[in-house]
């Protein structure tokens, strides 16, 4: 086998998407990663057996713990996140379960924000409750609330931003601080920014948490989720998860892995390209209200402009005349998913009343400030000329058939 010798916090985000974890042949100098199906793993002896049951010699036991398809994947987001370790799961979900559970018990405390992602927000209203543990959601964007809450004691400080699906941004550095005065461990869902627009750990974040679904994977054929971070925390999360079973399939981590190799690229091309769309947008007279983090008039665009190396792909925007408008709107557009997911090469949009936020009910929305004629668009990686075309066209065939929205 060829050793290499790669100080990997001195390469670039571009090489390392492509390189990292990938640089052993596991299988006979195959140069791309196996796809390792095998459930179990043999050994010479008993004797073998026995070591790498105690971690002395490396190897794998059983598929729900390890995988080397599985580790290669890890490996490869771990060194984009500059983290010590990585653990991965079945999809972004588990892997936020996964956090909460091996983190708090009964009688903990975690302070959270209102627009955490449907899922993460069940958790902490419907599931955490019957377990007695309290969660305090506070207005994303209200930092003064954010600080005094977890200056009364927690144990989880849960973060994500940009949010979803009104991209809101939040003061990681800020409330890392907070956070470690109180004794809690930070936790950021790290989904909408990728490793290569923001990295929390180096913010002081404790976790990064993604679904691997969205961008890692970029082609919306795999789920998949992951934790970074400390050896020690991610050690625990890893034992919770082989026990729970919420173990990340090989056929997805490889197509998770695949993705990635591509991810510096893509991103390039969803920041550039969602920044457009945004602006043009934002100068439509059928649009009320643009929401994107790279616009100069977002309320938290300061923010973001310290912690984010570029805005991300995804953006969302509130057309005059509330649901009716999006209902004619959305099946004008002809390069578009109508679908659920985000940050594929394709261009996805979708109402959050059917996609991100379908859990909750018209009053728990409009709680969360998310307006019923919101379209979140996850750009794709298509030429933008012909995306900013496409809505155009969308646009001007509800300035006809729809007046009096204007
Ligand atoms: C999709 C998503 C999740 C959940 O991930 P799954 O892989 O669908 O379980 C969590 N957080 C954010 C921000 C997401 O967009």
């Amino acid at each position: 086998m060829r050793e290499r010798n790669i100080a990997w916090d001195q390469i670039r985000p571009g090489t390392q998407t492509v390189w990292a974890g990938e640089t052993s042949y596991l299988l006979q100098g195959a140069t791309q990663v196996p796809v390792v199906h095998s459930v179990s793993f043999g050994y010479r002896d008993i004797d073998e057996w026995h070591r790498v049951a105690l971690g002395e010699e490396q190897g794998h036991i059983y598929g729900r713990n390890t995988n080397p398809t599985v580790e290669a994947f890890e490996e490869k987001v771990r060194t984009l996140e500059g983290a010590e370790a990585a653990t991965a799961f079945s999809t972004g979900m588990a892997a936020i379960s996964g956090i909460l559970f091996t983190l708090l018990s009964p009688g903990d405390r975690v302070v959270s924000i209102k627009d955490t992602y449907g899922g993460t927000n069940k958790i902490f209203l419907e599931f955490l409750p019957r377990f007695q543990i309290e969660s305090v959601l506070c207005d994303t964007e209200d930092h003064e609330a954010l600080e005094a809450e977890i200056s009364k004691g927690c144990q989880v400080v849960y973060l994500e931003t940009p949010t979803n699906p009104t991209l809101k941004v939040v003061d990681i550095e800020r409330l890392a601080r907070a956070a470690h005065r109180a004794g809690a461990v930070v936790v950021v869902d790290n989904t909408f920014a990728t490793p290569l627009n923001q990295r929390p750990l180096a913010l002081g974040a404790d976790l990064v948490v993604h679904s691997a679904t969205k961008f890692l994977g970029g082609h919306a054929d795999a789920l998949g989720g992951v934790v970074c971070g400390s050896e020690e925390l991610v050690r625990a999360i890893y034992h919770y998860r082989e026990i729970n079973g919420a173990t990340l399939d090989p056929m997805a981590a490889y197509l998770i892995l695949r993705g990635m190799k591509t991810l510096h690229l893509r991103i390039r091309q969803q920041n550039e390209s969602a920044l457009a769309i945004a602006q043009y947008l934002a100068s439509h007279p059928m649009v009320e209200t643009v929401y994107y983090p790279g616009l100069p008039d977002h309320p938290s665009h300061d923010v973001a402009r310290k912690q984010m190396k570029g805005y991300g792909g995804v953006l969302s925007f509130a057309l005059k005349g509330g649901v009716d408008t999006v209902r004619a709107f959305l099946p004008q557009l002809q390069h578009v998913h109508l679908a659920a997911n985000l940050g594929s090469v394709e261009t996805v949009a979708g109402p959050p009343r059917t996609t991100s936020h379908v859990e909750c009910t018209e009053e728990e929305r409009k709680a969360m400030g998310i307006p019923e004629g919101l379209v979140r668009y996850s750009t794709g990686i298509e030429d933008l000329e012909d995306l900013l075309a496409d809505l155009k066209q969308g646009l001007d065939v509800l300035k006809k058939r729809m007046p009096a929205a204007l």
